[in-house]
């Protein structure tokens, strides 16, 4: 299989004339992209790039911005997408964790890029370079910096082993670690993922954001077959309904609040959503009532994936075949394999709960400088064979389908029984007014932790709604002895990461300091 650099040079010549971007403020043919892509690669190998070397990007979804994850790997370089929603701390930690020798910054995020004036290790003013920034700004645009560079494409040749890019962990569970895929990470997932049609023929609308893992799934092999993206900066529902009808999508990877506000858009059933095939979900649990929901009124089958960034471990859920398995995360995927491990490390039996460990053929090289942390995400089962450890909580079941309960450190320990705050979560989300629900541990006397029940209103609720102790009464009587809530307390919204996962530890931390 040819590397994407060499891949899209042929693009170029099939299918010029096709478009290959389209953002907020206008669209690229394949010609055109490759065209600014090799001009990109020309011009950091002249600024001294050599192979594997490290380029971040700082930016929302927008043309420019894909461009230069292109650009990078056609001139050999290792791409950093990185989060806008991190604060100016974390970013210089990961730009100089990963050594970046350029960073591009979109005009949104220059106050980032000026609030890590002099954090940043080896990294001088001139290797910043912007995006949008053509309006006078004190920092070179993209436009300026490429000055009259050729477009001849001289794209790296690259072995499978040769690094593709470093996703820093989103931080939900920890500092961010660096997560280095090489090509033959990248290459496995794009052939998989092209069996949903994510290929030549796809047009697939990125509503998450270009650092996530969660959309380079979906977004490389659209580029890799030559497809066409849709890409939107920021997600809003209602745009999101107006961009699909009016390009005629026919995928999209979406995370379960995403779904929830999309079907929730009092106009969703105006739109005309016939051309899509495939939505895919993934980063969170996606609950069986949402996808009953989805299949009802959305055409086009779901496919729910669960993984981690890392890779090792893959399974899917195709939701048309396997209407009585919507609370699981389906079936491992082609080559790879899931098990279950107690807290020994001792494999379980088929049914029982423990921690997912998992093995498949796409697998990260390691973390970036923490060689330490990435043995420990190992697992050697009796026969040699080397798992990742997922830090979920799971089981699988008599047919093979594995349901994820809670992460392990979310795990709730009452007075020595685990409490998966999932089951208490969807008994919660069942009340019609509970809008959102997110259960944690708070500390409790008698029994060392106590489930607390964190709960948003649905706001058409308003004046009817019940008290904190009459919902904490109609839920405890749904809920095991055991599981029972110590208490509710109402809020106005739960903190989400970017790709939408309920930042628990940021909701626990008050409860513990
Ligand atoms: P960090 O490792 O810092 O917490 P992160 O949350 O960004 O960062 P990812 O690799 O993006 O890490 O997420 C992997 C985790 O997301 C899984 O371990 C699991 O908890 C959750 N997850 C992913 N897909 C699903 C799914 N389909 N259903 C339920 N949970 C999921």
């Amino acid at each position: 299989m040819e590397a994407i650099g060499e891949r899209i040079q042929g693009l170029a010549a099939e299918r010029p004339h096709h478009t290959a971007l389209i953002d907020d403020h206008g669209s690229v043919s394949w010609r055109g992209l490759v065209s600014l892509a090799n001009r990109i690669a020309n011009r950091l190998r002249a600024e001294g790039l050599k192979e594997g070397d490290t380029v971040a990007l700082l930016s929302e979804n927008r043309i420019d911005a894909v461009a230069l994850y292109l650009g990078t790997l056609v001139a050999g370089g290792c791409t950093v997408p990185l989060s806008g929603m991190a604060s100016e701390d974390s970013l210089a930690l990961m730009i100089n964790d990963c050594a970046a020798r350029f960073v591009f910054v979109s005009e949104k995020n220059l106050p980032l890029l000026d609030a890590m004036a002099g954090k940043l290790d080896n990294l001088t003013r001139e290797s910043c370079i912007g995006l949008g920034t053509d309006d006078g700004g004190t920092l070179t645009s993209l436009t300026q910096w490429l000055g009259n560079i050729g477009s001849e494409a001289h794209p790296a040749k690259v072995t499978l082993d040769h690094p593709f890019n470093i996703i820093y962990s989103s931080g939900t569970t920890g500092t961010p670690k660096g997560i280095l895929h090489d090509y033959r990470f990248r290459q496995r997932q794009m052939v998989r993922m092209s069996r949903f049609g994510l290929d030549g023929n796809a047009v697939n609308l990125v509503s998450t954001p270009l650092y996530s893992n969660t959309t380079l799934v979906s977004m490389l092999p659209t580029l890799f077959y030559g497809g066409t993206l849709i890409l939107m900066a920021r997600f809003d529902a209602r745009r999101f309904l107006e961009l699909a009808e009016h390009h005629r999508v026919t995928h999209a990877m979406l995370v379960p609040v995403q779904y929830q506000r999309i079907l929730a858009d009092p106009e969703f059933d105006r739109f005309d959503l016939s051309s899509f095939q495939l939505k895919l979900c993934t980063s969170a649990p996606l609950r069986a009532e949402v996808i009953r929901d989805a299949m009802a009124r959305w055409p086009g089958n779901i496919r729910e994936v669960y993984g981690l960034t890392e890779g090792g471990i893959s399974t899917c859920l195709d939701c048309a075949a396997h209407p009585d398995k919507w609370d699981s995360v389906g079936v491992p995927t082609e080559g790879a394999e899931v098990r279950v491990i107690d807290e020994q490390g001792n494999e379980l039996p088929r049914g029982e709960t423990g921690e997912i460990v998992g093995r498949a053929i796409s697998m990260m090289r390691g973390y970036v400088n923490r060689d330490d942390q990435t043995r420990e995400m190992l697992w050697t089962s009796a026969e040699g064979l080397v798992f990742y450890r997922s830090g979920d909580m799971g089981r699988v079941d008599e047919d093979g389908f594995v349901y994820i309960l809670d992460r392990r450190k979310d795990m709730i320990i009452s007075g020595g029984f685990n409490i998966y705050a999932v089951d208490l979560e969807n008994v919660l989300l069942a009340h019609p007014v509970v809008a959102d629900a997110a259960v944690i541990g708070i500390p409790s006397e008698q029994w060392g932790e106590t489930p607390l029940g964190l709960v948003v209103l649905e706001p058409s609720s308003k004046g009817s709604e019940p008290s904190e102790a009459e919902l904490l009464d109609w839920a405890n009587d749904q809920l095991g002895k055991a599981q029972r809530l110590a208490a509710i307390e109402f809020r106005p919204d739960l903190p989400r990461s970017a790709i939408g996962k309920v930042l628990k530890r940021e909701l626990r931390a008050p409860y513990w300091s």
